[in-house]
C-alpha cells in the first residue's frame, strides 16, 4: 500500500515550499526559467521567446484517459494544458494552444484560478494526479499556485509532463514538489532540433535534464492499483525518416540513466501543423520503422513501460476547438 502524502505536503508545512515560490517569482525578473535565458522581465509581463507574460495560460482542463496506463489510471488524470512553449516543433500536435500566442493571451488566468482548476480535477472530477503539460515556461506560476492549493487541500501528486527543454536551476526547485516527472526524448541530432523544433542545444539540454529528473525520483514506482506515485517515465516519440534517433536516444538512456527506466514509446506521430509542407515530416511512420524500435528496447533489455500501437495517431490526435475534451477518450496502448 502505497498511498503516503506526496512530498510537496510536508514542504508546504515547512514553509519551503512558499521559499521555492518566492525564489521562482524571483527569476521571473529576469527571466531565465528554462534553458533559453531570455532575459525579461515577465514581473512587467515582457516577453521572450515563450510569449509568456506574469501570468499563467491555461488552454484546456480535463480529465485525461489517454495517457499511460500508470498515469490515467481509471479515474484519468488531472490534466491542465499549458499555453504556449518554449520549443517550435513544426509537427506539434497541440500548435492550437502552444504555437498561437495572440489567441492564448485570452487565456490567463489568476493564480487562484489555476490552484481552483487543480482542485476542481481532484475533487469533482477524482483524478489521480494533476498532470502539468508543457509547464517548462510556466514553473513559477504552478509552485505558486500550488502554494494556494495545498491548504485549500490538494493532496494527490503532481506530474510534470515536458518537452525535455528544462533548466537544471529550475527543476532542483521542483525537487520534491513533482513527484512523477513525464519527459520527452525527441531528439539525438542537435541539427534536426534546429531545424524542426526551433531549439539548438536539445540533445544536451533534455539529457541533463533527465538525469536530474531520474536523480529525484528514480525508477517508477505503482500504488496496489497500478498507479504512479513516483517515478520518471521518459516518452520518446518515433519520427519518420530516423530523425528521432532512436538508436542513439535509447542506447543512451539504457547506459547513462537505467536500462530499468520506465519508457513510453509513441507511435502516434502525424504530419500536423506545418508538417505537410516539409518532406522529412510530412508522412506517418512505417510498420519497419516502428518495428525497429520495438527490436531496440530487446536489443537494450529495456523491458519496463509501454509500446503505442500503430493505429494511435486517429486516437490521440487532439482538437482544442472541439467542446468539451481536446481527445476522444480512447486508449490504445500495451505493456
Ligand atoms: S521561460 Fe520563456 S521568457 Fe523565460 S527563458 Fe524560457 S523562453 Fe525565455
Amino acid at each position: 500500500m502505497l498511498k503516503e502524502e506526496p512530498e510537496y505536503i510536508a514542504l508546504y508545512r515547512s514553509g519551503e515550499l512558499a521559499r521555492r515560490a518566492r525564489t521562482l517569482e524571483a527569476r521571473l525578473r529576469s527571466c531565465d526559467i528554462c534553458p533559453r535565458e531570455c532575459g525579461v522581465n515577465r514581473l512587467e509581463d515582457e516577453m521572450g521567446f515563450c510569449h509568456s507574460g506574469y501570468l499563467p495560460v491555461v488552454a484546456a482542463v480535463c480529465a485525461h484517459h489517454g495517457e499511460e496506463p500508470a498515469i490515467s489510471g481509471d479515474r484519468g488524470s488531472g490534466t491542465i494544458f499549458l499555453g504556449n512553449c518554449n520549443l517550435r516543433c513544426a509537427y506539434c500536435q497541440n500548435h492550437q494552444i502552444s504555437q498561437d500566442h495572440r489567441a492564448q493571451s485570452g487565456n490567463q488566468i489568476e493564480h487562484h484560478a489555476l490552484a481552483g482548476h487543480m482542485l476542481y480535477l481532484q475533487n469533482e472530477l477524482g483524478c489521480h494526479n494533476i498532470n502539468f503539460v508543457s509547464p517548462s515556461h510556466f514553473v513559477p506560476q504552478l509552485v505558486k499556485a500550488v502554494l494556494e492549493a495545498v491548504p485549500l487541500g490538494l493532496r494527490v501528486p503532481l506530474v510534470y509532463n515536458t518537452s525535455g527543454y528544462d533548466s537544471i536551476d529550475t527543476l532542483k526547485a521542483l525537487d520534491g514538489i513533482v513527484s512523477i516527472y513525464l519527459a520527452d526524448l525527441r531528439y539525438a541530432s542537435n541539427r534536426w532540433g534546429k531545424k524542426f523544433s526551433q531549439v539548438s542545444d536539445y540533445v544536451e539540454r533534455a539529457r541533463d535534464a533527465i538525469e536530474e529528473m531520474y536523480r529525484q525520483v528514480g525508477n517508477l514506482v505503482v500504488d496496489e492499483g497500478g498507479v504512479a506515485r513516483r517515478g520518471l517515465i521518459v516518452r520518446h516519440l518515433i519520427l519518420p525518416n530516423g530523425l528521432a534517433g532512436s538508436r542513439e536516444s535509447l542506447a543512451w538512456l539504457a547506459d547513462e540513466v537505467s536500462p530499468a527506466v520506465t519508457v513510453s514509446i509513441m507511435a502516434q506521430y502525424y504530419p500536423a501543423h506545418r508538417a505537410p509542407q516539409i518532406p522529412l515530416l510530412a508522412r506517418r511512420i512505417t510498420t519497419g520503422e516502428y518495428e525497429e524500435v520495438l527490436g531496440l528496447l530487446d536489443e537494450l533489455g529495456m523491458e519496463n513501460g509501454w509500446v503505442q500501437e500503430m493505429d494511435a495517431p486517429d486516437t490521440y490526435l487532439p482538437d482544442f476547438a472541439r467542446e468539451g475534451h481536446p481527445f476522444e477518450p480512447a486508449m490504445n496502448r500495451r505493456k
